[in-house]
């Protein structure tokens, strides 16, 4: 399957959080680092983003090499989903049954 860039859809940290994540904050509801930038209209990860102590989890997440989750529909509508419910199985449904606030 072809590799497509992150879009920052949110789908993959708002439904599970990554290795990274469990290390630094154990297992937790969501993950704490995740949060939508309204500026740049995207989800970012604030521990990635950290200059020198992301750099270990860039390196261990892979960053730059693609979604892990092409198919996901999230991708081609993303917007803030932080007042949405989120669980796997809703996050797998289509757009417009998930769309209720954001
Ligand atoms: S599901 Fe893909 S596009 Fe969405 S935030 Fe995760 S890596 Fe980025
Ligand atoms: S630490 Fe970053 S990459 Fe990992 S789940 Fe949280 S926001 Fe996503």
């Amino acid at each position: 399957m072809e590799t497509k860039a992150c879009v920052g859809c949110g789908w993959c940290c708002l439904t599970d959080q990554c290795m990274e994540s469990h290390r630094k904050h154990g297992y937790m509801p969501r993950c704490p680092e995740v949060f939508w930038d309204p500026f740049q209209q995207r989800y970012q990860c604030s521990m990635m983003l950290d200059p020198v102590q992301g750099l270990a989890s860039r390196k261990a997440l892979l960053q730059g090499k693609g979604c892990c989750a092409p198919l996901n529909p999230w991708r081609d509508d993303v917007r803030n989903r932080d007042h949405q419910p989120i669980s796997p199985w809703e996050a797998t449904e289509s757009p417009e049954k998930t769309s209720t606030k954001g």
